[in-house]
């Protein structure tokens, strides 16, 4: 028998679907995969429920609904002061995932090369290499996972297409800063290089701290395009409705690619997820208010269980260390153990790492997007097991 695609023949199922099985089959709250525990807001979920009755129920336009694509923009224009023609610079997708999909496809070309930041979102390796691409990934390093600027100017050459850039950064929690954005900008113009922004967690950022779009900055606009998810940003994971904001010479492509993976998303949920972007600010602020106070509850549960908490900005995870608990496994072997044992499942680092070999195994991803007295319980059961082992 002939072999079938070489990237995705050889490819294991991805992480958060290995450790959700397991959570579920051993009774665990599952920490893993990253996806809130209530159903989102009642006044979105109504819009798309009325929007199903009074349809339209069939295609809708290829790009998107333009109430979306109208409400996209506008969100552009309302948080970070960037013009958006709504007509030629947004595309409607069915998820982040696919978005990111769209964007490698429309950009790269057999041959090229494309920088990623590890550890890196599971998905973006292995559409790179289907590419016929070449991933160049530049490590992180633990536990404040500032960017290596040396490392970073080196990873650039002739054949970079483009930079995947993720902030705020899954699994690490890290939001980037101007001054390292600046850097990452001025390797772009340097090398005559796109950038693919992952921001799926643009509203997900604590005190302090303040996501800036790499497409704000001096000459970046005609170079980025942005991704976001109404998943994440309304705790509807299950919707499935993400979109792109980009000039019209990359969106052209990355349309084009669209029209074949999915060639348009659900209506129903498209209009509802237009509703949703035109809330008011204190919607914005109560959600990213509500997750910090979980990241303190989950911190301080994990701190008291005697793991060492690294810091976390933004996103759904907190990251800790378990080797001051006495274990001496991989952290794979680490996330499986307190499934099993202590009935709370979180995710290994190393699962963000293309080579095992340069990952560290000493971390593990806990998501805290979950009720708090979930939270609390998990805590309870971590320091259990850590007293216990
Ligand atoms: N990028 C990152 C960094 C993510 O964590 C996720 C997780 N869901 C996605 C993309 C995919 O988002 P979506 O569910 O909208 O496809
Ligand atoms: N983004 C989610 C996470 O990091 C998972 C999404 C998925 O399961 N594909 O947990």
């Amino acid at each position: 028998m002939r072999p079938a695609n070489s990237v995705f023949g050889n490819l294991g199922t991805t992480i958060f679907t290995v450790m959700s099985a397991l959570a579920t089959g051993h009774g665990a709250i599952n920490l893993g995969q990253g996806f809130p525990d209530d159903e989102g807001p009642d006044d979105v979920r109504a819009a798309a429920a009325r929007a199903i009755i009074d349809g339209p129920n069939q295609y809708p336009p290829m790009p998107g609904l333009p109430a979306l694509r109208q409400a996209v923009a506008a969100a552009n224009q309302r948080f970070y002061g960037l013009p958006v023609d709504w007509q030629k610079e947004v595309l409607v997708t069915s998820g982040a995932t696919e978005a990111l999909n769209d964007c490698l496809m429309g950009l790269l070309n057999p041959g090229d090369e494309a920088i990623i930041l590890e550890p890196a979102y599971d998905s973006y390796r292995p559409i790179i290499e289907a590419m016929g691409a070449k991933v160049v990934s530049v490590a992180l390093e633990p536990p404040l996972w500032a960017l290596p600027l040396e490392k970073l100017a080196a990873a650039f050459s002739a054949k970079t297409k483009l930079i995947l850039l993720n902030t705020p950064m899954n699994p690490t929690g890290k939001v980037f800063t101007r001054m390292e954005l600046q850097s990452i900008a001025d390797l772009m113009v340097k090398h005559d290089a796109y950038a693919v922004c992952d921001e799926v967690y643009e509203h997900l950022v604590f005190s302090g701290h303040a996501h800036i779009p790499l497409m704000t900055l001096p000459g970046m606009r005609e170079r980025c395009v942005r991704i976001g998810s109404a998943g994440k940003t309304f705790s509807l994971t299950g919707w499935k409705i993400g979109y792109i904001t980009g000039p019209e010479h990359l969106m052209t492509p990355i349309m084009k690619a669209h029209q074949f993976v999915t060639f348009t998303t659900p209506p129903a949920l498209q209009s509802a997820v237009a509703f949703g972007l035109g809330k008011d600010d204190s919607y914005f602020a109560g959600l990213a208010g509500s997750l910090e106070a979980k990241r303190d509850l989950m911190a301080k549960g994990l701190r008291e269980a005697g793991f060492d908490v690294l810091p976390t900005d933004g996103t759904y995870f907190i990251s800790a260390d378990f080797r001051p608990l006495g274990f001496n496994g991989t952290d794979e072997e680490f996330c499986r153990d307190i499934t099993v044992k202590a009935k709370v499942a979180a995710i290994p680092l190393s699962a963000f790492y293309g080579n095992p070999a340069a990952a560290p195994h000493h971390l593990a991803r806990f998501c805290f997007c979950k009720q708090d007295v979930i939270l609390t319980e998990a805590s309870a059961r971590l320091r259990a097991y850590a007293a216990r082992e």
